[in-house]
């Protein structure tokens, strides 16, 4: 086939070349300057007081069980004073839609904060970064550590921080199983040597995860891996707390002497020191605006403060504040004004509704769930005395920590004899404190007593010690 002169020059003129592009791209590792100040003291406290919740609770006894425990085997869920069963899915359900919603509400309201002051990810991450400084340095001596040649007191230091570390997670993991498993038992199997498969599964898987997401992911995890740091800008507006750098007060930046007059025109407050990036857990440069990779945690407002302070500045170039705040030059009086806006009335109102109807249904809640089902395995039959037998399957779950003892009564039918297979005397069913008993009742009428077809009967079981009762409806059936 004959070729065009055109496609013959073009041919000619442009060299095919492999051009590779990457997907990956390769990041730096970040070195955090360890910082003290206000917002750091408050990150610390945090630190602290979800620490002691999560190592503390599961220790906690109630009774003679642990206070908070979700008994995955047992099938029950015991959170202090409450037992609740899978059939009470409908409260977990509520306290998770209340958590996703107050979570909302916070962040519209506060932006970042749970991420900057109470996330897992951050609280380790900073508890890991403080076990690091403690061994290897602060942050140049790090630097210099990892750029210096393997030698014996690199290798010392190593070996002393991942030690650290691992002990730390493991034992993070091992609380986290606690909340699944009776952390007593486990404790007492883990000094034996007898941990069963599954729980040294998960402590292990635990374990490493911690040790992995805040010793070497740290901020790749907020930054790559978190679906809440992608779908916050949603919640967002421009009333949202968030972390500001106050352009128009610090440009143009520029380096200078402490004891130098400056002239306000020709430079502004920041001093270009770079000590906001240099602690920033994510590598960022505020003064470049808000980013979605900054979690607020108000470490580069802290430090930014000691520099306006060495420089007798006024303290706030960057700052908790919201943009129209920073737009308008706002007064704080004029931003607190604003958090009480329609979103966050709307927010407020949902999460009360849903948080006073949880407490309701709890308030109101019988300490004993019942279901009855017909024995669909036995068909209606006439007994060898002339009576006509239904048989119905009875589950009783005794939601409170003592045994309790409960009493049947079936209505609907006249004439109505109740048997009970399993039972106490005196037709009592006795139910241990947590747990459930299926009993088989047996309703008989006399034969021919009531027309063919199905009637309608309740049900009724009596707690004796609570004095509580349930019911259930069901049927009787009679063959034609
Ligand atoms: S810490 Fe403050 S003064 Fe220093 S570079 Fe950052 S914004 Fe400027
Ligand atoms: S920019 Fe400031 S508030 Fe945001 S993550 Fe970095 S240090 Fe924290």
């Amino acid at each position: 086939m004959n070729q065009s002169p055109a496609s013959k020059v073009s041919e000619k003129a442009i060299p095919l070349k492999e051009v590779v592009i990457t997907l990956y791209e390769a990041q730096e590792k970040i070195y955090p300057r360890s910082i003290f100040g206000y917002f750091t003291k408050w990150r610390w406290v945090m630190v602290w007081l979800t620490q002691l919740f999560f190592y503390g609770v599961p220790w906690v006894e109630w009774g003679q069980r642990q206070a908070l425990l979700f008994d995955l085997d047992a099938k029950r869920f015991y959170v202090f004073k409450l037992v609740l069963y899978p059939q009470d899915l409908i409260y977990l359900t509520a306290i998770l839609i209340i958590s996703a919603l107050s979570l909302f509400l916070f962040t519209a309201i506060a932006g970042r904060l749970w991420c900057g002051y109470t996330c897992p990810q951050t609280v380790y991450t900073e508890i890991f970064l403080w076990i690091e400084s403690k061994i290897e340095g602060d942050r140049a001596t790090r630097q210099k550590l990892d750029e210096s040649s393997i030698s014996a007191k690199k290798l010392l230091k190593k070996i002393g921080k991942h030690s650290v570390w691992i002990a730390f997670a493991l034992w993070t993991g091992f609380t986290f199983v606690g909340f699944f498993t009776p952390i007593r038992e486990l404790f007492s199997d883990l000094t034996h040597f007898s941990m069963g498969p599954w729980d040294t599964f998960w402590v292990l898987f635990y374990g490493f995860a911690t040790y992995g997401n805040a010793g070497f992911l740290r901020e790749q995890v907020c930054k790559y891996m978190c679906p809440y740091a992608r779908f916050q800008s949603a919640m967002f507006d421009d009333d949202t707390l968030v972390v500001t750098y106050d352009e128009a007060r610090g440009e143009p930046r520029g380096r200078r002497s402490r004891n130098v007059e400056v002239d306000t025109k020709e430079l502004g407050s920041c001093i270009d020191c770079s000590l906001c990036v240099q602690v920033c857990p994510t590598g960022i440069d505020i003064r470049k605006g808000l980013q979605y990779e900054c979690i607020g945690c108000g470490a580069c407002a802290d430090v930014c403060d000691t520099v306006m302070d060495k420089m007798g500045y006024e303290r706030g170039l960057v700052k908790y504040s919201t943009q129209n705040a920073v737009n308008n030059n706002w007064s704080r009086q004029q931003m607190l004004q604003r958090i009480l806006r329609p979103r966050v009335l709307i927010y407020t109102a949902i999460l009360s509704l849903l948080v006073i109807g949880l407490l309701v249904s709890l308030w109101v809640r019988t300490p004993f769930r019942v279901n009855v089902v017909r024995d669909r395995g036995v068909m209606e039959r006439i007994t060898n005395n002339g009576m006509l037998e239904n048989v119905y399957r009875m589950q009783i779950m005794n939601a409170t920590e003592n045994t309790q003892h409960y009493q049947l009564s079936v209505s609907g039918i006249k004439n109505l004899q109740i048997e009970l297979e399993h039972a106490e005397a005196n037709k009592i069913i006795a139910v241990k404190p947590a747990e459930s008993r299926w009993v088989v009742v047996d309703l008989e009428i006399p034969e021919g007593s009531i027309e063919p077809g199905s009637h309608k009967i309740l049900f009724k079981i009596k707690s004796l010690e609570d004095k509580e009762t349930v019911t259930e409806k069901s049927i009787f059936l009679v063959p034609r």
